[in-house]
């Protein structure tokens, strides 16, 4: 047990190393955030993980959430939904978390903006986009998302705070920065459209395998799960 934990303290090092070599190699002086991506993980290892100064966690599943949600140490901590979100279970972490990553339909926009308004608060979302564009992944189309977005802007208790994606690995480093230029040629472009009410500012790009090519290829929000906390045992 403590050795696990001691690894974890080692990742975390390392991660952060990695993020800063990747920032200078891009010449990039604005400020990265390590997400940890906490599934499967416990709410213990997590509060592990904040002590060794993890200032970011995402959950992406709601019930997972909601097991960990009072052990976990909030005051330290901000707390992102990173997963696929379904309507009708808003209502139990619109009060739970900072920000919600995956907005991919406007009926889910809706409900966030509906349970927002009744806890009076203003939900920060990123808007999914489905890069690589694969047909079972959840995400908006690359060539809608302008349009979604200022479809989002009109509610009142949403704010858009950029876009997120969870491209598909590929074979070749290669290939893997060719899908991430693209998705942030998209966040450029609807940056410098200035929309009303939205306010470009994270892109959350990179996992385990490919954070350092995100961040080099613009990322600013990593989201690492395996890297830090070690591999996730399925079978328990
Ligand atoms: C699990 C997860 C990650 C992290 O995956 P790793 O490969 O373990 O780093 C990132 N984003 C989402 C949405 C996830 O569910």
């Amino acid at each position: 047990m403590v050795k696990e934990y001691l690894t974890i303290k080692e990742n975390l090092d390392i991660i952060k190393e990695r993020i800063n070599e990747s920032c200078k190699k891009s010449k990039r002086e604005d400020k990265v955030i390590l997400l940890g991506a906490t599934k499967m993980n416990s709410a213990d290892k997590i509060n592990y993980a904040i002590g060794e100064g993890l200032e970011y966690i995402g959950e992406n599943k709601v019930q997972e959430l909601l097991e960990k949600y009072d052990q976990i140490d909030k005051d330290r901590v901000t707390i992102h939904f990173i997963g696929h979100l379904q309507s009708n279970k808003v209502k139990y972490i619109i009060d739970k978390v900072d920000m919600i990553q995956s907005l991919d339909s406007i009926s889910l926009a809706k409900e966030i903006d509906k349970q927002a308004k009744k806890h009076g608060l203003v939900m920060k979302v990123l808007v999914e986009i489905n890069a690589g564009m694969e047909e079972s992944k959840s995400g908006v189309a690359p060539e809608e998302v302008e349009n979604f977005v200022k479809e989002v802007s009109c509610f009142e208790n949403i704010q858009v705070m950029g876009l997120m994606a969870i491209p598909p690995i590929m074979t070749s480093e290669e290939e893997q920065r060719k899908i991430f230029k693209e998705i942030y040629k998209i966040f450029v472009d609807i940056s410098s459209k200035s929309i009303h009410n939205i306010d470009m500012r994270y892109l959350s790009l990179g996992m385990s395998d490919d954070y350092p090519i995100a961040v080099e290829e613009g990322a600013n929000i990593v989201r690492v799960g395996s890297a830090l906390f070690g591999t996730r045992n399925h079978k328990k």
